[in-house]
């Protein structure tokens, strides 16, 4: 059975980065029929940040990737399941303790009393001698006796020493890596890391080996910034005398400036994209296509898809180039792709949370006192489904539809190969011609029929009616068509706003 699993440090949000480890291993758990696992690597106590964990699990769920076992969330509390848990690092420090006994046991792993001022000292003579830095293994040879007194004189004076890993100082590490292949580290290049902190805390290394271990994963599927830690890791497992578990390091993300991914640049958590309004299924198609691509100029996949093509074999070695436009455009394809309805629930809160709308009616007067219909809303969200790159675009793009009065100048009415006088002509008949529709047959069909044969009887240019009603109805030069926003505004908001555009334009004259 494989078992991937994904591993954050609940320092705040999801990262995009996140986004993509936690994607690809769970795409490649469910191409193989296995299991994810989602465990919390809190550890480090000073970064952790309160409802990282929630934040992080809602990220998730929000994308479509639910984990099988580990952490989870339910009716808004963390809980956690499965047989080989308990999944929160924090709470399983006497497995650590457990596992760090047999490594001093067998000569693996050593005592350090070392202080900070020597290790300081230590580091700035490495430096001042152009030497790497890292532990001289001071602490690694001690007799049995030594440590004892040691240990003993430790306790006296309330200190506790580390644990550090009794790294071999020859040979290499070589491990194969599924994006990679070989990858070797000499041995003597490697510091004998901490395993255990002397607040009683394992480091990641260590506690990433005993977890994945006795957590049963069968491979590990991380960010390529994790590399030269993982010879540790296989030096750990050789100690223990555990098989290896496949290794896979997927290639940095950077922006098109060739930088890391960074706050600093924009945004980077999957909340940051939510709250922009892109749909997660865009999102994660997005992702997917982040240093991996099945081959073929198909580029749209749904998520159930994208695990029926995921392999190892199309990851790429090379860094991946995040980039915003290619988000922008899948995410106008998902929103195109949506029924109206479903947009129209999608855009909801986002109106809501902008005040664009209050809410929700079953009847009545639409847009009076800032209560819609669904149906009206779908009319509306319908205007911008072809136009707009995320779902707040698409609602500040309606802004126009809820103005009380549209602030637009009014020279903006004349088209180009028109005048202002012929401007105010029209628009007075354009008003006639609307007033005598009755408002049941206030629809985009009718009135585009409508307004159609009236333009070729009256001898009049098709932009010399549809520019001025473009503008009077929108404010803007650029907006959805004038039938289709009349027909969502309705025929009191329609005459209102040509009467308006009918007054500024005496102003022009
Ligand atoms: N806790 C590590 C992180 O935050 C996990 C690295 C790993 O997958 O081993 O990314």
């Amino acid at each position: 059975m494989i078992r991937t699993r994904f591993p954050p440090s609940p320092t705040g949000f999801l990262h995009i980065g996140g986004l993509r480890t936690a994607l690809f291993a769970y795409l490649f758990a469910k191409r193989n029929g296995g299991d994810l696992i989602l465990r919390i690597e809190d550890t480090d106590q000073e970064r952790f940040v309160e409802g990282g964990i929630e934040s992080i699990v809602r990220s998730l769920e929000w994308a479509g990737i639910i984990p099988d076992e580990g952490v989870a969330m339910e009716n808004g509390a963390i809980t956690q399941k499965g047989s080989h848990g308990p999944y929160i690092q924090s709470e399983r420090l006497p497995v650590y303790q457990a596992h760090i006994e047999t490594l001093l046991g067998n000569g693996h792993a050593y005592y350090c009393f070392c202080d900070r001022e020597r290790l300081e000292e230590l580091r700035k003579m490495q430096e001042l001698n152009k030497q790497p830095t890292g532990y001289d293994g001071h602490c690694r040879d001690f007799t049995e006796d030594e440590v004892e007194k040691r240990l003993a004189a430790a306790k006296k004076a309330g200190r506790a020493p580390v644990v550090r890993l009794k790294m071999p100082k020859e040979g290499e590490t070589v491990f194969t890596d599924l994006v990679r292949g070989d990858v070797r580290f000499d041995n003597r290049l490697i510091d004998d890391q901490i395993l255990m902190k002397s607040d009683g805390f394992p480091t990641y290394h260590f506690a990433v080996v005993v977890d994945d271990h006795t957590m049963k994963m069968t491979h590990v599927i991380r960010g390529e910034e994790w590399l030269s830690s993982t010879p540790k890791h296989v030096v750990l497992y050789q100690m223990f005398g555990w098989e290896l578990p496949q290794f896979a390091h997927l290639s940095l993300l950077i922006n098109e400036q060739k930088q890391k991914l960074s706050k600093r640049h924009g945004d980077v958590s999957v909340e940051d994209f939510k709250e922009k309004g892109y749909l997660p299924e865009a999102l994660v198609n997005f992702v997917a296509f982040l240093g991996w691509n099945p081959g073929g100029d198909r580029e749209i996949f749904s998520l159930g898809e994208l695990v029926k093509e995921f392999d190892f074999q199309h990851v790429s070695k090379s860094a991946a180039v995040f980039n915003r436009e290619k988000l922008d455009w899948y995410n106008k394809a998902y929103m195109k792709a949506l029924s109206k309805e479903e947009l129209a629930k999608r855009a909801l809160p986002f109106f809501l949370q902008k005040g664009s709308i209050q809410g929700i009616t079953s009847d009545g007067d639409v847009l009076a006192d800032g209560f819609v219909t669904l149906a009206w809303l779908e009319e509306a969200v319908g205007l911008e489904q072809e136009r707009a790159a995320t779902l707040v675009e698409l609602v500040d793009n309606l802004d126009f539809l809820f103005a009380a009065q549209l602030q637009y100048d009014a020279t903006l009415l004349v088209w180009k190969k028109s005048t202002a006088e012929e401007t105010k002509k029209t628009l007075g008949a354009l008003f006639t011609v609307f007033h005598a529709i009755p408002e049941e047959s206030w629809t985009k069909v009718h009135l585009e029929k409508t307004i159609m044969d009236w333009i070729q009887k009256s001898g009049l240019g098709v932009g010399d009616v549809l520019w001025p009603m473009r503008v009077a109805l929108s404010g803007q030069k650029n907006s959805p068509g004038p039938f289709d926003i009349a027909g969502v505004l309705g025929k009191e908001k329609t005459m209102e706003r040509v009467k308006r555009g009918l007054e500024k334009s005496v102003g022009v004259v």
